[in-house]
């Protein structure tokens, strides 16, 4: 089993070839069971062990504090968009957003189909920034404050954590979760879909604080509730019980490839190889995020200048392609070229994309 293709996809994303064979091994006949984890009762035994083996990994990977649960949902990261004013906004009947990107966006408004919004920054469609946090407007009663730690189309990452003065904290974190350490005691509720850094599309994780169950409108889908949800152990329905069973052997590769710590380190030397080729290529190659707020996930970036040149890009674009570099397309609603380098891809991958982009620049500037 080898693969000549890179899969710089966006999400859905590469998993770790490791964890594909695995499953790939197992997938008619899980252990001794005889049968394919995909057609086992979610109340056997044999799945209470992948559900259990799967949340202690959690737990274990981000230190998760005991006064946290940690929940397998249905419904993708959109599902939370919902779920998080669900199960927290009737606490004060209103909330505050961050907004800095279009996930974030997003989430503010399905909030306000549930609540009041407030909108801690000035609006812009230009997401390149986060600014300071002494100019952000927050509001003394807010059920919570929410942000999106990585903002997967416009290639802004948080490089802290927001300080909200005790009102809890809600991070959208899917598409840089388990991509560095956290200290899950500063948030109220941590969510993350699969489908970037942790598994296949359909599970979506969670991580809540106790104090914030007990709390959702009478109107919350019981899907989407956590305290239902956190009360039966992820198994108040039938879960997605094979994604979860493959979330649980991404966990297991994390582990052995140095936690969240070995994680962040490649996550910092991956992007870094990619933002040097930007920086020296002239604005040849044009990233108009500012470099402090530089993902390491996602690399969004032009080619043929700030604006970007259509024909270099679609030729950027062939040019990987035949060289077996996948789903470099940047995302639809702002064009141009993106590159993410989720936990699953490579030093070396990543090496060879910037081979790629020095070589099309000499080639072409
Ligand atoms: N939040 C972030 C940061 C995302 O990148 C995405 C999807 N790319 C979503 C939420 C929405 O997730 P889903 O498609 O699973 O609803």
């Amino acid at each position: 089993f080898s693969t000549s293709v890179i899969n710089f996809g966006a999400g859905p994303a590469k998993l770790p070839e490791e964890v594909l064979q695995e499953v790939q091994r197992e997938l008619i006949h899980y252990g001794t069971t005889n049968i394919s984890v995909m057609e086992m009762s979610h109340r056997s035994a044999d799945y209470a062990f992948i559900n259990d083996s799967a949340q202690q990994a959690v737990r274990d990977l981000l230190n998760v504090p005991d006064n946290y649960k940690i929940l397998f949902l249905q419904g993708g990261g959109t599902g939370l968009f919902a779920a998080v004013p669900l199960n927290l906004i009737s606490e004060t009947g209103c909330a505050d957003y961050v907004v800095t990107g279009s996930w974030s966006a997003k989430a503010a408004k399905e909030a306000t189909k549930y609540g009041k919004v407030n909108m801690v920054l000035p609006k812009t469609d230009n997401y390149v920034d986060i600014p300071e946090q002494s100019t952000w407007n927050l509001s003394p009663n807010a059920s919570y404050v929410y942000y999106c730690a990585n903002e997967t189309v416009h290639g802004v990452e948080f490089p802290f954590i927001p300080d909200t003065r005790g009102i809890p904290l809600v991070a959208d974190m899917s598409s840089n979760i388990l991509s560095r350490p956290v200290d899950v005691s500063k948030f109220g509720v941590i969510f993350a879909g699969a489908q970037k850094n942790i598994g296949p599309a359909g599970v979506t994780l969670v991580i809540v604080r106790e104090d914030l169950l007990g709390k959702a409108a009478v109107t919350c889908p019981t899907v989407l509730d956590f305290t239902v949800m956190a009360k039966d152990n992820s198994l108040h329905n039938t879960p997605p019980t094979f994604l979860i069973y493959v979330m649980g052997l991404v966990f297991k590769w994390i582990k052995r490839n140095g936690g969240v710590e070995g994680m962040q380190k490649k996550a910092i030397q991956k992007s870094s190889i990619i933002y040097d080729v930007i920086s020296s290529s002239n604005n040849f190659y044009y990233c108009p995020v500012k470099n402090s707020f530089h993902s390491r996930m996602n690399v969004p970036f032009r080619v043929g200048g700030p604006n970007g040149n259509d024909d270099l890009e679609k030729e950027f674009l062939s040019g990987a392609q035949k060289l077996g570099m996948l789903q470099l397309k940047g995302h639809r609603s702002v064009g141009g070229i993106r590159a993410s380098l989720y936990n699953a891809v490579t030093v070396h991958n990543v090496e060879t994309l910037a081979a790629y982009m020095k070589d099309f620049y000499q080639t072409h500037k």
